[in-house]
Parts: C-alpha cells; sequence; structure tokens
C-alpha cells in the first residue's frame, strides 16, 4: 500500500514538472512566468503533504506504537516523493540558473526547494526509503525508552526532579547514571544514521549532512564552527568566574573539597547545559507550589494577547498534548517539550509535560514563542515554503526571548508569581539568568553538541570513539567532568533528543541565546525605556508590534538583514556582555584569591 501511494506521488510529480516544461516552453512564457506556475504548484502539493506528514508524526510522538511509526513512515515517504522528485529538482535548478531574472520572493523559494529536496532525493529512492525508515525507528525508542532506578520505572520528569531536590551525592550519582540509561539502546540506531544522513546529504552534493544543515543559514562547516568559537572565545572569561564561583559553591554545599571540573552529578541538569536551582535566593521553586499546569499555559498565552497579539487558536487548546501522561494511562509520548506547525496554516499545537514549576513556566513560554512565530508569517504574502524562521536560530530566539520577558522580576510580579512587595537581591536575580539560561549553556552547545556533530558528520566519527569524544568535548569545553569513566558501552550523546531527531541543528540555540540578548537590548532601550535586567514586557504593545514585524516576514529575507533592519546591529555578543556586565564586577571580587578555571 505505501509503496503504490509513494510511487503514484512521484510519477505524478515527474509528470507535473515536465508538463510546466514543455507548457512554458511553447508558450515562451518569461523565466519569471515559469517559475510562478512552477513555485504554485510546489507550494501547494508541499503544503498538503506536509500536513499529512505533521499528523502522521504527530500521532507516532504522543502515542508510540507500532502502528503509529509505519503510518509516520509512509508519510515521510510521500513529502519525499513529492518534494525529493527528480522533476522538480531539475525545474528548479533550471528556473535559478536565471535567477537574474527572477524576483527576490521566487529566488529564495526556489533555494529553498533545494534544501527541503536534499533532505529527501528520490534521485535514489532506497537509500531515502532506509533513512525515513531508521529515524522513525530511532524515534520510537528513544520516545518509549523507559528509564529504572533501583528496578523501579522513573520518568524523565522525576529524573529532574530528584536532581533539583536531592543532596545526597550517592543518590544523585544513581539518577544521573540512570538517566544515561538510553544511550546504548539508541547507539545502533544513531550509527546507521550517521551513515544514511550523510549518504542522503550527498545525493545532492552537499558534503555531508552537517554541510546540508548549515546551508540554511548560508554557511559552510567551517564558518559555522568558527562562529561558534567566536562565541566562546568572546565568553570565556564570563564563563570562567562563573565556573568557578559554582564549583565552590557546589563543594561547601556537598560537604566535599573543590574539584578542578565540576563533577557532572553535582549539578541539576542531566547533560549540565543549564545550571539550574543554585542561586536560592532567586528560586522561584516554591513561588509555583498550589498553581496548575493548566495556569502555567494560560499565564504564557497572556504574554502575547498582553502584548496585543491574538489569543490562540481554539483547536491549539483541544488538539494539543500539553500535560504528562496521567497516570494508569498505558500511553508513551515524547517528553521533550515541542511546538507544531500541523498544516503551515491556523493548525499549532504544542507538546509537552507542563508541571508546575519554575522550568515548565519558562518552558512553555518558549513554545509559544514558536506558536506566534508560527501565527505571524501565517499570511498570504509568505509562500508556505518560506513559513519559517529567518533562520532556525530565529525561531529558537524568539522562544528564549520571551523566557528571558518571563523571568523578568517585574514581570514575575504583574503576573502574580512575586508578591507586589517583594524586594528581588538583583546580583542573585542576574546570577541564575547567567547560570540557568545562558553562558554554560552556550559552552554546551556551542561547544560539546556542535563539536561532537560535526565530528559525527563532517569527519565520520568512528562509533568506536564516541563516547571518549564526548567526554573530551565536556571536559575541554564545559569543565566538567563525569562522576567516573565513561567507557564506549555507553553513548551519552545519544542520551540528548536532538542527537537522535534534530541532527546538526543545536547550534541554532547557541545562536538564539545569543540573539535573544540582542532583541531584549532592542527592546529595553529603544522601545520600552526600562533597565535591561528589570524590564517589564507585559501589556506593552510596542514591543509586541516590534516582534510582530519581525516575526511576520518568516523566511522571506536573508537573515543577516532581517537582523541589522530590526536592531541595527550584526550578529553579536555585545549585547549579552553588557547585560552581565555588573555580575562580572560581583564574580571577580566574590572568586578573588582563588585559581580561575580548570586548567
Ligand atoms: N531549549 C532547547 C529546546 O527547546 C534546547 C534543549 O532543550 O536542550 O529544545
Ligand atoms: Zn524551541
Amino acid at each position: 500500500m505505501n509503496v503504490t501511494l509513494t510511487d503514484r506521488i512521484r510519477q505524478a510529480m515527474a509528470l507535473a514538472a515536465t508538463l510546466i516544461t514543455m507548457n512554458t516552453l511553447a508558450a515562451d512564457v518569461s523565466w519569471q512566468g515559469r517559475a510562478d506556475q512552477y513555485l504554485a504548484l510546489v507550494n501547494e502539493g508541499y503544503q498538503a503533504l506536509y500536513r499529512v506528514e505533521s499528523e502522521a508524526q504527530w500521532a507516532a510522538a504522543t502515542d508510540v506504537s507500532p502502528v503509529n511509526d509505519a503510518a509516520a513512515e509512509t508519510a515521510g515517504k510521500a513529502r519525499a516523493a513529492f518534494m525529493g522528485n527528480p522533476g522538480m529538482i531539475r525545474e528548479a535548478r533550471a528556473l535559478l540558473e536565471h535567477r537574474g531574472q527572477l524576483s527576490p520572493l521566487s529566488v529564495r523559494q526556489l533555494e529553498r526547494v533545494l534544501l527541503i529536496a536534499a533532505e529527501g532525493p528520490m534521485t535514489n529512492p532506497e537509500l531515502d526509503n532506509a533513512r525515513i525508515k531508521a529515524e522513525t525507528q530511532q524515534a520510537s525508542t528513544m520516545n518509549s525508552f523507559t528509564f529504572q532506578l533501583r528496578g523501579q520505572t522513573i520518568t524523565p520528569n522525576e529524573i529532574d526532579g530528584l536532581l533539583n531536590t536531592s543532596t545526597n551525592l550517592a543518590e544523585r550519582r544513581a539518577v544521573w547514571e540512570a538517566s544515561k540509561q538510553s544511550g546504548p539502546a539508541l547507539k545502533p540506531g544513531l550509527v546507521k544514521l550517521q551513515g544514511l544522513r550523510n549518504a542522503v546529504a550527498r545525493e545532492l552534493g552537499f558534503a555531508d549532512y552537517f554541510a546540508l544543515q548549515v546551508a540554511s543559514y548560508g554557511m559552510t562547516t567551517a564558518e559555522m564552527l568558527k562562529m561558534q568559537q567566536e562565541f566562546m572565545r568572546e565568553l570565556r572569561p564570563l564563563y570562567l568566574q562563573l565556573h568557578t564561583w559554582v564549583k565552590y559553591e557546589l563543594a561547601k554545599k556537598y560537604g566535599q573539597p573543590v574539584p578542578q571540573r565540576i563533577p557532572a552529578h553535582w549539578l541539576n541538569n542531566r547533560w549540565s547545559q543549564n545550571w539550574v536551582g543554585i542561586v536560592s535566593a532567586a528560586s522561584l521553586d516554591d513561588r509555583f507550589k498550589g498553581r496548575s499546569p493548566e495556569w502555567i499555559v494560560k499565564t504564557a498565552e497572556q504574554f502575547f494577547t498582553g502584548i496585543g497579539m491574538d489569543p490562540l487558536p481554539d483547536t491549539f487548546w483541544t488538539r494539543s498534548d500539553l500535560y504528562p501522561v496521567k497516570p494508569g494511562e498505558t500511553r508513551k509520548k515524547n517528553t521533550h517539550a515541542s511546538c507544531w506547525h500541523v498544516d503551515l496554516g491556523r493548525d499549532i499545537r504544542s507538546l509537552m509535560s507542563v508541571e508546575a514549576n519554575t522550568q515548565w513556566f519558562e518552558t512553555t513560554h518558549h513554545e509559544l514563542g514558536h506558536g506566534y512565530y508560527f501565527m505571524a508569517y501565517t499570511r498570504p504574502e509568505v509562500p508556505p515554503l518560506l513559513r519559517i524562521g529567518a533562520n532556525p536560530a530565529f525561531h529558537e530566539g524568539m522562544g528564549e526571548l520571551i523566557s528571558l520577558a518571563c523571568g523578568q522580576v517585574p514581570y514575575l510580579k504583574t503576573v502574580g508569581v512575586l508578591p507586589a512587595d517583594y524586594q528581588a537581591d538583583e546580583i542573585a536575580f542576574l546570577l541564575n539568568d547567567a547560570l540557568a539560561n545562558t553562558v554554560p549553556f552556550i559552552f554546551w552547545s556551542s561547544g560539546t553538541m556542535t563539536h561532537w556533530e560535526a565530528d559525527l558528520y563532517a569527519s565520520q566519527l568512528d562509533p568506536a570513539q564516541w563516547n571518549a569524544r564526548w567526554w573530551s568535548y565536556v571536559r575541554d569545553f564545559q569543565g566538567v567532568e563525569p562522576p567516573s569513566e565513561r567507557s564506549e558501552e555507553f553513548c551519552d550523546a545519544a542520551t540528548k533528543t536532538h542527537i537522535n531527531d534534530n541532527p546538526a541543528y543545536y547550534y541554532s540555540y547557541a545562536i538564539a541565546t545569543v540573539l535573544k540578548f540582542q532583541f531584549h537590548d532592542y527592546l529595553a532601550r529603544k522601545v520600552l525605556k526600562q533597565p535591561l535586567q528589570s524590564c517589564n514586557y507585559a501589556g506593552q504593545r510596542e514591543a509586541g508590534a516590534f516582534l510582530r514585524r519581525l516575526m511576520a516576514k518568516g523566511g522571506t529575507e536573508d537573515w543577516r538583514q532581517v537582523l541589522r533592519e530590526t536592531t541595527g546591529e550584526d550578529l553579536s555578543t555585545r549585547a549579552m556582555m553588557e547585560y552581565f556586565k555588573p555580575l562580572m564586577e560581583w564574580l571577580r571580587k566574590q572568586n578573588a584569591g582563588r585559581p580561575i578555571g580548570w586548567e
């Protein structure tokens, strides 16, 4: 059945592409006219099949089962049969050879067609089918994985909960080790995908899968790595101060000697990516007690309606999957938060497991940032092919900006998380912002994740070296070490969601983190005229108008141009460094006399 469907789409597409070519040649249509006809067809088909595939993937991610996996696989093949059709690729290439005679909007769409085609080129259907099968299998293994602690099942939310609260190092270590159990189960699939993803990317002439992904920024792998290294070079002095302060603090907390590098199980995050829960004077954990998860999601929506945006579509509330699976239900679902533009139209959904705590408060604001980005560019002027962020980091950056905004003390007072007369310890909040959301995250995202995935794809890193390479990056970039040697029987990289289902993408989060400070800096200074570190977006319609203008463009303009137009600046850590300037001074005093760093 699925072979027939895919074959039919493939044949229909080849026919359609040939007809367009013949038609336009015969009628002596201009290149622009030919592009218009072609793009009208592609946009229609793309949107229709995107929807079919999203629906199938949504079912597979919210209810893992062999039936749903099979349907997702079929839908993936159907979309590839259309978008990766050789006839379609040929026509896009032919048109791009005359780009000088085409509108910039057509050129952008055609380039996008080729990038999408490169993800599933039907120049080699067997290869692509093998990849889609392996992708679906990997997602299923990950989403249905059950973690065990001392013989009992433990959910990811429970793992995070224990790491956030336990002060017993032996228990922390056991929980941390439990969180790495999925690695060995995921390694064989990832070995397969390493080869398949690279082979797919090579079909249309990309050097490897990493090169294909960074092409959506108009960059090469070398340029992307250089950009990430530059972020780390600029932020290193601040990171070393934070790292030093934290290891002294944690050594005191656990009654241990001060280590050189921080043991991973001392930190509350499974990957040491966000150093949450260290600054007790900025802790909000108690503030969410007695609140409902529903309140969290509604409050996040109000952030947006308050700045002048429309409410979420009704179907968001009826179709999303927002809360943890109820006790007694046997269904397994993906536990990592995401937001979906199911039909590239008004069907917007979020998949989360919201509980009433700080982490989900921020995450929910982040996810709705994606949702409002979808809504802003869903308009007739933006063709479905370009209903994307200016680049992937802009999308993440919008989410990140909103989670920065929702952590500002005056905003927390407005929504009642903090009482109106709350006297905030300003340095504590700034320190927490740096640790929990920003600076260690850069060394994890620009450093460990990006470099390891570049090795995986661009250098075809031998699976016998995966774990050693992973931990050498964690040690060198993050200054963190495992509680004990992690041999190659483990595959700790694969315990991170994105390594499996969002490959060669993670630098986008680093860029997003840099961008969020640029957007915030502009908004606080120029639009809201409020202090950078204590800025309330609530009810500020001008802030909403600024964000809407930015988001409504979707992918219709080059991201560098959008950034310059909206903030007057190029991509830069300047705004981030300025934001944390008062903190740097404070840290230097606190760390006076301590050896800084781990070398
Ligand atoms: N915050 C990012 C996300 O939305 C990165 C992460 O969770 O690791 O996926
Ligand atoms: Zn996101």
